[in-house]
C-alpha cells in the first residue's frame, strides 16, 4: 500500500528485449512492490505475467549466494573465502596461463541480460588490457544473425523502426517468432491497433500454430528450416505483379538484378512444394505486402537460431527493401530482441568480433582508436571465439580458464552435454552469479555473488534502440557486488590501470565518449540526461543538431559507402542436419509463455509455474497415433547427441513429423533428461556464429 511506501524508482523490467517500464515500490520492511510505468512509452503502464511477478525475485533472497567461495585445487571442497582472496587467487591464476600460453587462453563468457556499464568494463578488460578479444556472450545465441543482417544489408547493425511505427502500419509479416508469449507487451500494441482498425493485416508464418496466429489473416504453416525459400518466393510474386518500389530499388538500393534473376530461378510452386505451404497462400501474401502502405516485418529467433541465419534475416529485409517500405512511418524491419540489453552490450562491442559503438575489428584506424582511448594494449585483429567455440576450446585444451557471468550455459548451449564435458577439462572456471542454483557451479573454481536486479544501477538499450536508466533500490544480499564493480576490482588486481571509476556514472560518461562519431553516437548523454528524461533514443549527440531519432533512414542515406542498401541475392541452400531413418523427425525448440530463459528467476514464483508445470514434448497426435504414445505418456527423444525423457503433449497445432521441446528446463537433482539442448546440433551460421537451435533430426519412442 502506498501508506507502508517507503521510495519509489524506476527501472526497466529485466527479461525480454521490448523493454517496459516498472516503479519499483520499497516498502518499510525493506521488500519491494512494482507496478507497470504508466508514463513509459514502451508499455503504457502494462507488463506481462513475468513482469507483473518480478518482485518475487528480489524479496526472496532464499536461493541467493552471499560470499566468495573458492577451492585451491579440483579434488578440495568449496570455502567461504573474502572478496581479496577470491579475486588475488583468480589474478594469479590469470596471469600465469596469459605468460605461459598467450592471452587467447582466457575468456570470458557473458550475458544479454549484463547491464551496459558491466559489458563495457568486460570488454575493455580483455580487448584493451589482457589482449585477448575472446568475450562473447549468449547474445550469440539470440541475434547474432540479426546483426550481421543489418549490417551487410543496411550498412550498420541497427532497428531502422521505433515502436510508435507499430500504430502507424497495416501490414505485419511475423516470421519465426511468437511475441503473443515471447514479446507479449509490444504484441498486446499490435492487437489493440489491428482491433481498432479493421484494414491492418497480419501475416504469421511458423511450423505451429502459436497464440500468436490467433488474430492472424494469413498463417503460412511453413517447413522448418525453409525461410529463405518463401521469402524469395513471396519477392517474386511481387516482382511478377508490379508491386515494389522501383524509383527505391533504382535510387537507394544496389543488387537488386541479381536478387531478382535469382529469385526468378525457382516457380511459385516448387516453393510451396519445399515450404509446405499453398501457392495461393504464397500469392496471397505477397498481394497483402503489394496492398501495404506501412510494412513490418518482425522476427526473432526463428530466423536467428539457424545454421543460414544470416540469409534468413537478409531474404526477409529484402522484402522490406524491394518494396521500398523502410525509413517511412509505420514501415521496416522490427527484430524482436531476446534479451533486455543484447542491443546495449553491442553498442559497447561486447562480442567476440565487434570494438566498441559498432567500429570493425578487422578495420585498423578502429582498432587504433580504441586503443588510443583506453591507453591499454595493442588490440588484436583476430576475432576472439564465440559461445560455442568457446566450449569446443576448452574441450581440446586450447582455453584454459573461462569467467561465466549472468547466463547459465549448462541449459542454454546447444549439444549441452558436450559443453559439460567441456567445463569438466576446463583448468580453471570462474562463476559470477546471483543464484545457487544454475549447473555451472559445480564446475566452479571460484564463485563470485553478483547483485541481481534493482540491487545495482545501470543502464539497458531495448529492440527499439530505447536507451533507459534503471535505478538501485535494495542493497544486495550479503557480499554480492554489481558485475562491474567485480570486474574492475579483478582488473585493478591485474594491475591495470582505468578500472577506478567514481561509479556507474563514471563508466557509462566513458563509453558515451568512446561513440563519438560513429553512427551509433551518443556522445551527448549521461547519467543526468536519462535520469531526468527516463529514455533517449540513439543516435544522441552532443549538438542536438540531428533531428528526430526515433526512426532511422528517412533520409534514404544508408550506412553504406555508396549509401545504398544492399539487397543479397542469398542461396536458399539447405545445410541443417537431415532427417533420415534413424532420426526422422524434425526437433524444433523455444520458450513457453511464463518462463524466462533458464528459470533461475521465473522459476522462483509458483505463480509462473503454473502454467507449465514440467518440461514436455509436443507432437501430432498422428506421429503419435504411429508411435502408439498417448497424452501424458512418457517419450524418449534421442538424438546424435544425447536423449531426453518427457511427457508428450498432443498438439495438432504442429506440423507431422516436427516436434518442440521448451528449451527452459536444466538438470534437476542430477537428472538431465529434461534438457532439451542435449538433443541440438551446435553446428553453426558461418557469418553470425549462431547455432542451429531450430532445427535437428530426431528419433520418438515410447519410454
Ligand atoms: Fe518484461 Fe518483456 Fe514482459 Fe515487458 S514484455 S514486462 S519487458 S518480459
Amino acid at each position: 500500500s502506498k501508506k507502508n511506501t517507503d521510495t519509489r524508482a524506476t527501472s526497466i523490467c529485466c527479461y525480454c528485449g521490448v523493454g517496459c517500464g516498472v516503479l519499483i515500490n520499497k516498502e518499510k520492511n525493506g521488500s519491494i512492490t512494482v507496478e507497470g510505468d504508466k508514463n513509459y512509452p514502451v508499455n503504457k503502464g502494462m507488463l506481462c505475467s513475468k513482469g507483473m511477478n518480478l518482485h518475487y525475485t528480489v524479496n526472496d533472497k532464499s536461493d541467493r549466494l552471499l560470499y566468495p567461495q573458492m577451492r585451491y585445487n579440483k579434488s578440495m571442497p568449496m570455502q567461504r573465502v573474502s572478496w581479496d582472496e577470491a579475486l588475488d587467487r583468480t589474478a594469479a591464476v590469470f596471469k600465469t596461463f596469459i605468460n605461459k600460453y598467450g592471452p587467447d587462453s582466457v575468456a570470458f563468457y557473458a550475458s544479454g541480460q549484463c547491464l551496459t556499464e558491466e559489458y563495457y568494463v568486460i570488454n575493455k578488460l580483455i580487448k584493451g588490457f589482457i589482449g585477448s578479444n575472446n568475450m562473447d556472450t549468449n547474445s550469440r545465441l539470440c541475434m547474432s544473425s540479426a546483426v550481421a543482417g543489418y549490417k551487410m544489408a543496411l550498412g550498420e547493425d541497427c532497428v531502422p523502426v521505433c515502436y510508435d511505427d507499430i500504430e502507424l502500419a497495416d501490414l505485419f509479416y511475423v516470421t519465426g517468432a511468437n511475441p503473443a508469449w515471447c514479446h507479449p507487451i509490444l504484441w498486446r500494441r499490435v492487437e489493440a491497433h489491428k482491433a481498432a482498425n479493421p484494414n491492418v493485416r497480419l501475416i504469421v508464418v511458423d511450423p505451429r500454430v502459436t497464440d500468436t496466429c490467433a488474430i492472424a489473416d494469413l498463417h503460412l504453416q511453413i517447413n522448418p528450416g525453409t525461410d529463405v525459400t518463401l521469402n524469395h518466393a513471396i519477392g517474386r510474386v511481387l516482382i511478377e505483379n508490379g508491386d515494389i518500389d522501383a524509383h527505391f530499388v533504382q535510387n537507394h538500393t544496389e543488387g537488386f538484378e541479381k536478387y531478382s534473376a535469382l529469385v526468378f530461378q525457382r516457380t511459385v510452386a516448387e516453393a510451396s512444394r519445399i515450404c509446405g505451404v499453398t501457392e495461393s497462400d504464397i500469392r496471397l501474401a505477397a498481394l497483402y505486402i503489394g496492398e501495404a502502405k506501412g510494412f513490418i516485418t518482425m522476427w526473432t529467433m526463428g530466423l536467428n537460431q539457424s545454421v543460414v541465419g544470416v540469409n534468413k534475416n537478409l531474404s526477409l529485409i529484402n522484402l522490406n527493401l524491394i518494396t521500398g517500405h523502410i525509413g517511412k512511418p509505420g514501415s521496416g524491419p522490427l527484430s524482436l530482441t531476446g534479451q533486455p540489453n543484447a542491443m546495449g552490450g553491442r553498442e559497447v562491442g561486447g562480442l567476440a568480433n565487434l570494438l566498441p559503438a559498432h567500429r570493425d575489428m578487422n578495420n585498423p584506424l578502429h582498432r587504433e582508436e580504441v586503443q588510443k582511448f583506453w591507453g591499454g594494449t595493442t588490440i588484436n585483429p583476430k576475432p576472439g571465439l564465440t559461445a560455442t567455440e568457446m566450449f569446443e576450446a576448452l574441450n581440446d585444451g586450447r582455453l584454459k580458464a573461462i569467467w561465466i557471468l549472468c547466463t547459465n550455459p549448462l541449459t542454454s548451449m546447444p549439444n549441452v552435454r558436450m559443453v559439460e564435458e567441456a567445463l569438466k577439462k576446463a583448468k580453471y572456471v570462474v562463476v559470477q552469479e546471483i543464484s545457487n542454483k544454475p549447473e555451472t557451479l559445480q564446475y566452479a573454481d571460484v564463485i563470485l555473488p553478483a547483485a541481481a536486479w534493482a540491487e545495482k544501477e545501470g543502464t539497458m538499450t531495448n529492440s527499439e534502440r530505447r536507451i533507459s536508466y534503471l535505478n538501485k533500490v535494495v542493497e544486495p544480499p550479503g557480499e554480492a557486488l554489481p558485475d562491474s564493480e567485480i570486474i574492475c576490482r579483478f582488473a585493478r588486481k591485474m594491475g591495470y590501470n582505468g578500472f577506478d571509476y567514481k561509479d556507474a556514472a563514471a563508466i557509462y560518461a566513458e563509453h558515451a565518449k568512446l561513440t563519438a562519431k560513429t553512427n551509433i553516437d551518443i556522445s551527448g548523454l549521461n547519467y543526468d540526461i536519462l535520469k531526468e528524461n527516463r529514455s533517449v533514443q540513439w543516435p544522441y549527440l552532443k549538438k542536438r543538431y540531428i533531428k528526430d531519432s526515433s526512426r532511422l533512414f528517412t533520409d534514404k542515406q544508408f550506412y553504406t559507402p555508396s549509401r545504398k542498401a544492399r539487397i543479397h541475392a542469398v542461396p536458399d541452400e539447405f545445410t541443417s542436419e537431415r532427417a533420415d531413418n534413424d532420426f526422422p523427425f524434425i526437433l524444433t525448440t523455444g520458450r513457453i509463455r511464463d518462463q524466462w530463459h533458464t528459470m533461475s528467476k521465473t522459476g522462483k514464483v509458483n505463480k509462473l509455474n503454473q502454467h507449465y508445470q514440467q518440461a514436455f514434448v509436443e507432437i501430432h497426435p498422428d506421429d503419435a497415433a504411429r508411435l502408439a504414445i498417448g497424452e501424458g505418456e512418457v517419450a524418449v527423444i534421442t538424438s546424435r547427441r544425447g536423449e531426453v525423457h518427457v511427457k508428450v503433449r498432443l498438439s495438432a497445432q504442429i506440423k507431422q513429423g516436427v516436434i518442440f521441446l521448451p528449451m527452459h528446463w536444466g538438470k534437476i537433482l542430477g537428472n538431465d533428461l529434461n534438457r532439451a539442448n542435449n538433443l541440438t546440433n551446435d553446428i553453426i551460421d558461418p557469418i553470425s556464429k549462431e547455432p542451429d537451435f531450430k532445427y535437428c533430426a530426431v528419433n520418438v519412442v515410447k519410454f
